[in-house]
């Protein structure tokens, strides 16, 4: 055996840290790659320098000076300082200018730039160099007007970020100056006046420190890079960060740059563009510029910006003159580098520049925001041109943002009242008039008013309500809950769980934060955030675009997991087709028994005394289920349909209240006294633990049965009239391996029976189990001896293994959520390292036993990005969920395969 040899003392990790990157020249020591070190805006500083684009020179200090700075107690160690003069000398000897000559000075620019972008958060101070001997010698270079302007905008800056003096009070002195001379805009002040408001901001500095403001400038410079660490630490960028999920210690660089100029006259201008329109994606060169102008400038909106083109005139811009028309060689440059950077980039390119006496310089760029639509749009137009591949295309779009694409969402411009927060149950907006009961909603829906339907929680009572209102809110109850799950299925906006509201059904009112509504009251729901707000919003509705199917159509070439839907009517079927879906993974029978028409059927067979008068009233349920049945099978022809057999408590159909219970006990021609006892007799303490699912099946065998005789004979009939069939029945709540052999015995049974009944026609449904108590996933294995599939039911799962009442949950789980005890919402992204390894050990018991035994997941985890990738790496067959759920399902099943894919190649190339 050979010794190894020990290693030479300064291996790769002992190398001294550079600590200052330069750039400038064409030369840079940092690129694209190196964010973590140098931030985007340096990183992409340095990238745009070797790629031959003009750049002021500077260079960066790294996020690892912003930890030597916290660590060494606020000091910038010394060993930086020299580093950092040695990058400025070099700087200097690239612009022909000293740091501090009064003759011909070099001013810079000190910006923050952390690793991911916090606009807003961090400092930017411009024109530093400048004193009382520099201002003369830049008032040489260009004139004296502009010279203190520059000053005074430097001295507020500094004062306000380094010295810490409030910006109104500078501000007021402007003010002050403006009205005593009679002028309106700052663009209207003289030199003079410059020079006298220098004067004033000087003496507020030494009022306010003690000190006279400093005209060092190497005094300045610490100074600034100093506050821009320090910045790091303050209340903005803290908030920022713990929205944002960004580390703390990340740190942030700093960027010092040579200044140039977009205000020293008609010739020079400042600008912002994107490489394709941010909204529409369309590839069309989009900008606003000023001219004479410095960046602030444009953010402050004194002044109108100018299109930079044709193309990016806005409607009332018509008159106004463009950089194309005004600087055309300027603008012809500036195409060429967008183009260059966006074809370096590989991504849509959002981009800053000015002109100085008509030389551009571009002072940033960075992957520019968009909305969803135009995200798809470009991703699809990059993959044709060549710059980037499918797979890649199909991996840029954020599922979760297509819900912008498939659902109207709350215009961003518009103002809003906010009066509540909930849960963000349901995707998409609506806005209507407070309805407090489901029977009102469909009266006033049916008049053809808008209506939102506000419930202390949902329960199946409710669907006809829900599905007449433009949304729905309810105080109690999770991201599974009853109001969460049905609205998610009919594609209606939900905030659930809002516990802030107080909802005084008998008042005919809802109190939160102070405010108290009425019926008849208009508010407005986001189901993307949860938001209630008082009064109407005004909407968009998105239109989904030719690039939205292709884009589809690549992700349906490259996932491996079917996707399927949740779907109880034959419409939500066939919109679940338009969207895609390949089958349906979970019918949900009980829905089909709250028909107004049917319901008195299911409490007559519920309150039945005996065997042969539950089958009576079975007999008048057969047909009605058989027909549903029928127009699904015919709806989804030639793609799989999981039919559930009966899973509530059966007191959830049962009328509940001394009104409602006279009445059906009078259309029963029952008396009500009796009938309230039946009620109350099945009452349940713990109805989720109770008497539902299979468990109804074991006692009632009768229920079961003539669900599957209506699901046999609706099959026959579609498969004998030509179409092709795949039906599935599937038994909820299974927990243990004789009840499921118990089952599936008696389902094998009525197959056969009505198999017989129809000669000639094949069909053979397979019969599978829901996996969703932890006592199925555990024993899986003996399951699968009697299970042709699982489905593994999250909900149930979740609720059952995590000991979180889907019902209840909503009170208590955003303390858990946002106080970080739990990463997501569990009801929402599967609990991987808890449910999630139930999950696993199900999967792997059923495919032990059953080799290539199919499997999915039907509950709301089907529809989630996040799940979906789980249920990926677990070798699922097939995910089920919401029908609007089904575009984003198919996107996050084709990222997870690619993500797969590369994993695999990585390992490979390993
Ligand atoms: C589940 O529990 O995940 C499921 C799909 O069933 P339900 O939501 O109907 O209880
Ligand atoms: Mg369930």
């Amino acid at each position: 055996m050979r010794s190894a040899k020990p290693r030479p003392a300064k291996a790769a990790g002992a190398r001294p840290r550079r600590m200052v990157y330069g750039f400038g020249a064409g030369r840079a020591d940092g690129r694209a790659g190196m964010k973590d070190l140098l931030g985007g805006k340096g990183a992409n500083l340095a990238e745009m320098t070797l790629l031959q684009v003009p750049v002021p020179p500077g260079f960066t200090l790294s996020t690892e000076v912003c930890a030597a700075y916290q660590k060494n107690g606020g000091r910038i160690p010394d060993g930086v300082k020299r580093k950092v003069l040695a990058a400025l000398a070099k700087v200097e000897r690239q612009m022909g200018r000293r740091f501090g000559d009064p003759e011909a000075p070099l001013l810079v620019s000190v910006r923050s730039g952390a690793r991911a972008s916090m606009p807003g958060m961090l400092d930017t101070i411009l024109n530093l160099g400048l004193n009382d001997a520099t201002v003369a010698g830049l008032a040489r270079c260009a004139d004296e007007r502009f010279a203190y302007d520059s000053y005074r905008r430097f001295l507020a800056m500094y004062g306000d970020v380094v010295l810490e003096i409030p910006h109104d009070r500078f501000e007021s002195r402007i003010e002050a100056c403006k009205l005593d001379r009679n002028r309106k805009l700052d663009v209207e002040l003289s030199a003079a006046d410059w020079r006298r408001i220098v004067r004033e901001f000087q003496e507020i500095a030494l009022e306010h420190t003690g000190r006279p403001f400093p005209q060092d400038p190497s005094e300045q410079l610490w100074g600034a890079v100093a506050a821009v660490f320090r910045s790091w630490e303050n209340d903005r960028a803290r908030r920022y960060r713990k929205i944002h999920a960004i580390p703390d210690g990340w740190g942030t660089a700093v960027n010092v740059q040579a200044m140039v100029f977009g205000n020293m006259g008609d010739d020079c201008a400042t600008g912002v563009a994107f490489t394709r329109d941010p909204s529409t994606g369309d590839k069309l060169f989009y900008g606003e510029y000023l001219k004479n102008a410095q960046g602030e400038d444009v953010v402050a909106g004194i002044r109108t910006p100018q299109p930079i083109n044709r193309a990016s005139r806005r409607a009332g811009q018509e008159q106004l003159p463009t950089l194309e028309e005004e600087m055309p060689r300027a603008y012809k440059e500036l195409v060429r580098i967008c183009q260059k950077l966006e074809r370096a980039y590989r991504e849509m390119q959002d981009i800053e520049f000015t002109i100085e006496s008509g030389k551009l310089w571009m002072l940033q760029t960075r992957t520019g925001k968009r909305t969803t639509q135009a995200a798809v749009k470009i991703a699809v137009d990059m993959a044709k041109e060549g710059l980037i591949t499918r797979e890649e295309a199909v991996l840029r779009i954020d599922p979760h943002a297509l819900d912008q694409l498939l659902h109207p969402t709350l215009d961003p411009d518009a103002e809003r009242k906010l009066v509540a927060k909930g849960l963000p149950a349901s995707p998409g907006a609506a806005s209507g008039r407070i309805v407090f009961s489901a029977d009102e909603a469909e009266a006033r829906a049916k008049g053809g008013e808008k209506v939102v339907l506000v419930r202390i929680e949902t329960s199946p009572d409710d669907i006809h309500g829900m599905h007449a209102a433009q949304g729905i809110l309810t105080a109690r109850g999770g991201m599974t809950s009853h109001a969460a799950v049905v609205a998610r299925g009919m594609g209606r906006c939900c905030v659930a769980g809002c516990g802030e509201l107080r909802i005084d059904y008998a008042a005919g009112e809802l109190r939160a934060r102070g405010v108290t509504l009425r019926a008849g009251d208009v508010i407005t729901l986001d189901g993307g955030t949860g938001e209630v707000m008082q009064g109407e919003v005004a909407m968009v509705t998105p239109k989904l675009g030719a690039a939205f199917g292709e884009l589809m159509r690549w992700a349906d070439k490259i996932r491996t997991l079917s996707i399927r839907t949740n779907a109880d009517t034959p419409a939500d079927a066939r919109m679940a087709r338009e969207f895609g879906a390949e089958g349906i993974g979970l019918c949900r029978t009980e829905h089909m028994f709250f028909e107004p028409n049917r319901i008195l059927a299911v409490r007559e067979m519920i309150l039945a005394a005996d065997v042969s008068t539950r089958e009576r009233a079975l007999a008048k349920l057969l047909p009605m289920q058989r027909g549903d049945f029928a127009e699904i099978f015919r709806a989804m022809a030639g793609l799989p349909v999981t039919i559930r057999l009966l899973d509530p408590p059966l007191h959830e159909f049962l009328p509940h209240g001394d009104e409602e219970i006279a009445e059906v006990a009078r259309a029963l021609g029952r008396d009500a006294a009796a009938l309230r006892a039946k009620v109350e007799e099945l009452k349940e303490f713990n109805p989720m633990l109770g008497h539902r699912g299979s468990r109804l099946g074991i006692t009632y065998p009768e229920i079961y049965r003539m669900q599957v005789r209506a699901i046999m004979e609706a099959a026959c009939e579609v498969a004998q009239a030509g179409v092709r069939i795949q039906p599935e029945i599937m038994l909820p709540l299974i927990t243990h391996v004789r009840e499921l052999e118990r089952l599936r015995a008696l389902v094998d049974q009525e197959i056969a029976a009505v198999a017989a009944e129809w000669p000639g026609v094949r069909v053979k449904p397979s019969i599978g189990t829901m996996i969703e108590v932890p006592r199925a996933a555990l024993t899986a294995d003996l399951l699968a001896l009697h299970a042709d599939f699982f489905s593994f039911g999250t909900n149930d799962l979740t609720q059952m293994g995590y000991a979180l009442s889907r019902d209840d949950a909503g009170k208590f789980l955003p303390d858990y959520v946002e106080g970080g005890i739990m990463p997501d919402d569990p009801f929402v992204s599967v609990d991987e390292e808890g449910i999630g390894r139930l999950m696993e050990i199900g999967v792997n018991g059923g495919r032990r036993t059953r080799p290539g035994l199919k499997v999915g997941i039907c509950g709301e985890h089907g529809g989630d990005p996040k799940s979906i990738r789980f249920c990926a790496k677990l070798g699922f067959d097939y995910v089920s969920c919401s029908p609007f759920r089904v575009p984003v399902a198919r996107l996050a099943a084709a990222q997870a395969a690619a993500a797969g894919a590369a994993t695999a190649q990585g390992r490979k190339r390993r």
